[in-house]
């Protein structure tokens, strides 16, 4: 009912239906689209994916999308790091392909290029863009768009429109949430059906709660990730020397807000804040403070404390954009657009929450190349279904041109989830996923990595000033411990997967050669 404060003008709305609204009601409109994105949230923050945090740290109303459709368990991205996973999603293409390779030191998105909300909105949808999207170039092919700065701020953000820049107060997340709410209101009373892409800033580093959460989790202690502590051994020189770990690259005072110097406060945008935000804020956070430097913690006991700190507010983030969930499907459900409306919730990749004692993405391994992704579809999707079929970020646009109606043009590369979302998975679905990641030099020196996977088999080759090639047994290593790419007994699946590899990069247009074409010499 938060809506109905916040918002007494849709109340009155929701109430007088529209005509457009009826017939959807009757189901005579092709279905609308609602795709709610995060940045950075790992399927283990959500507690429909089950998981040590489920109970401490629940997601009640992204699971209830869950339950309404069906939850996928092996939705793999195909470049692990933000921008090349929005560029990904709008055209259906490998990076090599839509142009769009890293975050540092790219090129704006070509927007005159295809891309799915072009193609809906010809086809007679309306379409907008609201929140973070993190590719330099304005937004194309919405009928309206309102997004944040590159990365954004958490409070009083920017927002760019076609008018320009202008600041609001308020927190992002919610602000983001009023925007959408405010739109979906207008959308609906035109009689055509409508795309909505809801882009959440959250939980993106630094990681700042909203004011309504700030107090969520300083209390609770999490349960620390088995592999908080690995030491890298058993695997290449690309994982011994990255710079991604809790221990050594989690800043104390910009990461954990355990701020010694408060005019370190501005390089994270946390100076945004108004006086009576700041007070907020402050008093929250200065009890915090002065109990960590009167601990003088060292050592692993430092490293388990910043996880603590890490995750109390990452989740407390994430409980904010759970509520904006919950906003968006009561206001379906009051205005009787549930009844024809597709929602889908997803983050741009996965994430680490202390595996290999890391935060951060970018990686082939699991927890940053899947990410979370639930759909629901009323009528088609079978409530509280789970699906382990290997499906990709890359799917996604082909998927809402199916569930719109409209013609796949041949050269997206995905494949459309319509008929898993109809409970019957073709059984040519694919078997393999090719992954490419090239952000290195960069931030967290994640070295350049291209590779693919079966259900059970890692094949991953680092091939930029190194040239290191590892293989992964999920199966018997689940936690992926252990590069077995040298052992004699894995020699014939080896082979095998070289072979598999070559033909994936031969069919989606990519080649070691094409790599090393967009290295930062070249
Ligand atoms: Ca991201």
């Amino acid at each position: 009912m938060h809506l109905n404060l916040r918002f007494p003008a849709l109340l009155g709305a929701a109430a007088a239906i529209s005509q457009a609204a009826l017939s959807q009601e009757a189901g005579q409109q092709r279905p609308n689209i609602i795709y709610i994105m995060s940045d950075d949230h790992a399927y283990q923050a959500i507690s429909a994916y089950g998981g040590p945090l489920k109970d401490l740290a629940s997601t009640p109303n992204i699971d209830r999308i869950g339950k309404e459709g069906i939850r996928f368990d092996r939705c793999l991205v195909t470049n692990s790091i933000s921008g090349p996973c929005r560029a990904v999603i709008l055209t259906g293409k490998y990076s090599h392909l839509n142009g769009f390779l890293n975050n540092e030191g790219q090129k704006p998105f070509d927007g005159s290029q295809q891309t799915f909300p072009k193609l809906l909105q010809k086809a007679g949808y309306q379409t907008a863009m609201i929140g973070k999207w993190h590719l330099m170039s304005d937004p194309t092919g919405f009928d309206h768009w309102e997004v944040l700065p590159g990365q954004g701020s958490y409070y009083n953000p920017e927002f760019i429109t076609s008018e320009g820049r202008h600041t609001e107060k308020g927190y992002v997340t919610e602000l983001i949430t009023e925007k959408s709410l405010k739109w979906l209101d207008e959308a609906r009373k035109t009689g055509k059906p409508f795309m909505l892409m809801m882009h959440h800033k959250a939980p993106h580093r630094e990681w700042q709660p909203g004011p309504n959460e700030l107090t969520l989790y300083k209390n609770v202690k999490f349960p620390e990730t088995e592999t908080l502590f690995d030491d890298y051994s058993n695997r290449g020189t690309a994982e011994k020397t990255q710079d991604m770990t809790i221990s050594k690259t989690m800043r104390i005072e910009e990461d954990l807000k355990l701020y010694k110097d408060k005019s370190k406060m501005k390089s994270t945008g946390l100076t945004r804040m108004d006086s009576l935000q700041m007070a907020n804020w402050n008093a929250v956070y200065d009890p915090i403070i002065k109990e960590f430097y009167s601990l003088n913690l060292t050592g692993l006991d430092l490293v388990r404390y910043k996880y603590q700190r890490y995750l109390q507010d990452y989740l407390a983030c994430i409980a904010a954009v759970d509520k904006s969930v919950g906003e968006v499907l009561d206001y379906l459900r009051e205005s009787g657009l549930d009844k024809n409306t597709v929602v889908i919730y997803a983050s741009d990749q996965g994430f680490y929450l202390g595996e290999h004692g890391w935060f951060d993405k970018r990686w082939m391994f699991e927890q940053s190349y899947r990410t979370p992704l639930l759909i629901s579809w009323p009528g088609v999707t079978k409530p509280g279904s789970v699906n382990s079929d290997m499906v990709s970020n890359i799917d996604l646009p082909e998927t809402f041109l199916e569930i719109a109606g409209v013609k796949v043009p041949d050269d997206m590369q995905g494949r459309s989830m319509v008929p898993i979302l109809k409970g019957k998975t073709p059984s040519d679905w694919r078997k393999e996923h090719y992954y490419h990641y090239y952000e290195y030099p960069g931030s967290h020196m994640v070295k350049r990595h291209y590779g693919m996977s079966t259900e059970r088999y890692k094949l991953i080759h680092y091939y930029y000033d190194i040239d290191e090639w590892e293989l992964y047994d999920i199966k018997a290593d689940p936690q992926e411990m252990k590069n077995v790419y040298n052992d004699p007994e894995y020699a014939s699946i080896r082979k095998y997967l070289h072979k598999r590899l070559a033909k994936l990069m031969k069919k989606y247009g990519d080649s070691e050669q094409l790599a090393k074409s967009f290295l930062p010499e070249n």
